[in-house]
Order: structure tokens, then sequence, then C-alpha cells
């Protein structure tokens, strides 16, 4: 059985990070990607506004991938594609993955793996809306492959419902190509996409949105041929007496993203339900051994540019690994931040440089992130303002902080005191 030190499993801009970076620490890796081109979502993402940080220019998806796809063929790294990972299988000093290609099911050998699977869609069936099941439904990803891999033109007159960054995107780049968007519908009282991109594709094209709003029934028999919405009270519940129909011949769903996490539940690694990916450590280690995540399988980033971080930081320490003990400390935060990574700190490995990615649970003006360990206030950063749909990344010196197994690191948000 073929044998290697780092197995990357999947091939867009996290895993492909990943590589490199293992590749660089002269290890033997091999890729494995389900697609037949690398790349992963980026490849249908042809509008600009990638790799602002990394680059500091203004990319399309696939420019910003080519980056790291040249340099991954410059190094010379192994790949399958077209290749669908279907189980993973731990052993004593590694893993067994077997995977399903034109050649039949084969098997290899690894001493460690990273997940890099990216997240899927929400899907109708998942915020359930009555009605009959028509064509014309298509969750927002689908829309934008179908638009622009395929040049496809889906719907003349449609509603978008949910007003996450690719329903928004998706709602200029269907204008662009002839059609009328309605509108689009969020449930919350907030957009639940990025500021620039509800200024940029909603606001400078004339397509309003319209908050504390759902689709409610769906109408058509062979097509869709409209949908009802209705406004919805604080607690998300329709208001009686609010519906109204409107015609329509497509419905885009734009209702969150979820990491795909499948293969990990799979072996037991450890899942953080805020998150719904797996707990990490700062290198990006789960709480299996040998088993590494980064990217959208491990958080729905907002920015490519932090995919590609993780991918490094997973893949750098995934092919310096050497299955020892470890040492570990969990990091705590409170109510008022929806999520943070890392979710534990392990004391035997070099945490100077810990790149912290968290959201805050509600919008929050003149903020302070907080780092308390064990009670005593040690660090803290302000913000004139953080809200959910915008990650926040930050990088700490846990080694300058003095901690033993037994201490206490809790971040939490308090008021500014000037704010
Ligand atoms: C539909 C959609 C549209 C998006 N549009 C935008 C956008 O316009 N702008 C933006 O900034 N961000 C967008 N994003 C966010 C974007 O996903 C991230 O910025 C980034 O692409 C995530 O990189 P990733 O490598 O983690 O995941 P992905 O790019 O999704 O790559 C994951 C790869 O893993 C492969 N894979 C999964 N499971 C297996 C398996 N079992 N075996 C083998 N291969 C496997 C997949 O085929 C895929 O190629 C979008 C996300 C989605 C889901």
């Amino acid at each position: 059985m073929d044998s290697y030190q780092v197995i990357v499993i999947g091939g867009g801009p996290a895993g492909l990070a990943a590589a490199i970076a293992a590749k660089k620490e002269a290890a033997r890796v091999l890729l494995i990607e389900r697609e037949g081109r690398l790349g992963g979502i980026l490849k249908q993402c042809i509008h600009d506004g990638f790799g602002l940080i990394r680059f500091k220019e203004k990319l399309s998806g696939p420019e910003y991938v080519e980056h790291f796809i040249d340099e991954f063929e410059n190094l010379g790294i192994e790949k399958l594609l077209l290749t669908f990972v279907t189980k993973i299988t731990k052993m004593e000093d590694g893993y067994v993955v077997k995977f399903v290609n034109k050649r039949g099911l084969s098997e290899v050998f690894t001493k460690t793996i990273v997940l890099a699977c990216g997240c899927r869609e929400r899907t109708s069936k998942q915020v359930m809306i009555h009605g009959t099941r028509p064509a014309g439904i298509f969750s927002a990803g689908t829309a934008q492959y179908l638009t622009n891999i395929l040049g496809q033109k889906i719907t003349k007159k449609c509603v978008i419902l949910g007003s996450g960054d690719v329903g928004l995107i998706m709602a200029r780049r269907l204008t662009l190509e002839g059609a009328k968007v309605i509108g689009v519908y969020e449930i919350k009282d907030s957009p639940t996409g990025l500021t620039r991109n509800v200024q940029q594709c909603l606001e400078d094209y004339n397509i309003p949105l319209y908050l504390s709003r759902t689709v409610v029934r769906i109408f058509g028999e062979e097509r869709l041929s409209g949908v009802e919405v209705a406004k919805v009270d604080k607690e998300m519940k329709v208001i009686p007496g609010t519906e109204i129909v409107i015609e329509c011949d497509a419905l885009i769903l734009s209702v969150g993203l979820i990491p795909e996490n499948e293969l990990a539940e799979a072996i037991n690694v450890e899942i953080d339900n805020n998150t719904k990916g797996p707990k990490v450590n700062a290198q990006g280690l789960t709480s299996m051994k040998g088993i590494y995540s980064c990217g959208n399988a491990l958080h729905v980033n907002d920015l490519v540019d932090y995919v590609s971080e993780s991918g490094e930081i997973a893949g750098k320490n995934a092919a310096g690994y050497n299955y020892a003990d470890e040492e570990n400390v969990p990091i705590h935060y409170s109510n008022n931040i929806a999520y943070l990574i890392p979710q534990r700190l392990d004391l035997k490995s070099d945490n100077s440089k810990t790149t912290i990615y968290f959201r805050s649970g509600k919008d929050e003006k003149q903020i302070e992130l907080v780092l308390e360990i064990d009670g005593l206030r040690v660090w803290h950063k302000h913000y004139l303002k953080i809200n959910p749909p915008e990650m926040e990344r930050l990088s700490l010196d846990f080694n300058s902080f003095k901690l033993n197994k037994n201490s206490r690191i809790e971040f939490s948000l308090e008021t500014h005191k000037n704010g």
C-alpha cells in the first residue's frame, strides 16, 4: 500500500494551501479531489473581490486560486482528481484512506490527514417551505454554477430568499444576465451577508432588500409560478395577514452554508455545535490524533484569504506531526461571542503566533475583546463596531502568558469604557 505523511482531502483554496505548505516541509503529500479540476468552489466565483489581503489586488475567484494551482503544480505535488474519499480507518500509527475513481476502489496509508472538504448549502427542505415542488428552485450555489460555468439562463424573474453572500452576489449576477430580481427577502432583521456585498450587489443595482420577511409557500406545477412571502415577528414567526403573492419563475435560496464533515464525523472527530466544524487547537489539529481541519470545513469563512491561511497552518503542522502527547487547555468564551477558533491550546506546541478567528453574536459598537487568564485581564483589543456577518481575525502570542494545564483561558466582549 502506498504511504504518505500527509493526505489532503479537497482541492479548493484550503486544500491547495495545505498541500503546498506540507510539501514545503519536505513531506510526501497526496491531494484527493472529487471534481475534475482543482480550485473548489472558486472555479464558479467569477466576480472580483478575492485576495485583497493576500495579494493586495482585486482578483476573481479563478484568478485567486490560479496562484495556488500554479505553485502546487510547480512543486510537483501528487494529486488524484475525479476521486472521492469514501472512508477513513484509524490504525495504530496513522490512517487508511479508501477512495473510489475510474480505476475502482483503492486504499493508501497516511500518517496525517488534512480535511479541506469545504461547505455545502442549506436546501429548501432545511428551511421548511410549504407548497408544490416545481422546477425553478435553486440554491444560490447551483444558480451560480448553472450561470457561470454552464452559461445557462435560469430565470427571467426571480425572488431570492436569504441575504447570505452567495445570494447577494447572485442577485447582481442574474441582474447582469438580464433577469429581474424582485427582491432579496431575509427572515432576520439585519442582513446576513457582508456589508460590502449589500452595497455593491443590491444598492448599486437598485435591488430591494426586505428584512423580517420570509417565503412561506411555493406555487406552480411543472415550473415555479410564484411564491408567497410574509412578514415575521421578533421570534421569526409569520404575522398572519401580511402574506402577499409574488409572480416569478425562480426562487433562489441563500439560507446558509454548513461545513462538510461527514468523513470527520464518521471517525468521531469532535464537532463544535457553534461552528459545525471540528474543534481544533492552534495548529489546526482536531480531537483525533493526526487529523487536521481547515477552510470552510472548519468554519464558514467570509474571506478566502483566511481560508488559505488556515490551510497553510494545518498543512505545515500535519507535515511535522509525530503523534506526541498533548497538554491541552480549553479556550472558553462568553455568550456574546458566537464562536471562537481555536477551541484549545496544546501547551507542548508553539503558540507564539496563534491565529484567532471569531464572530460576535450580535451587532456591537465600541466594544472590547478581552482575554482573561485565571480571572486576570491580560490583553484586550478595541473595536469600533463588529457584527456577526464579518468574521474577525487576530494573532496572539500565548507563549508570553504564563499558562499551565490548569489555566482558565477566557475571551469575552465588554463595552468599551468610552462607549
Ligand atoms: C456555493 C458557494 C459559493 C461561494 N461563493 C463565494 C463567493 O462568491 N465569494 C467568496 O468570497 N466566497 C464564496 N464562497 C465561500 C468559499 O467557499 C470560500 O471562500 C472558499 O472557496 C472555501 O474554500 P475551501 O477550500 O474550504 O472549500 P471549497 O472551495 O468548497 O473546496 C472544497 C473541495 O473539497 C472537495 N471535496 C469535498 N469532499 C470531498 C471528498 N469526500 N473527496 C474528495 N474531494 C472532496 C470538493 O469537491 C471541493 O473542491 C462560496 C461558497 C459556496 C458553498
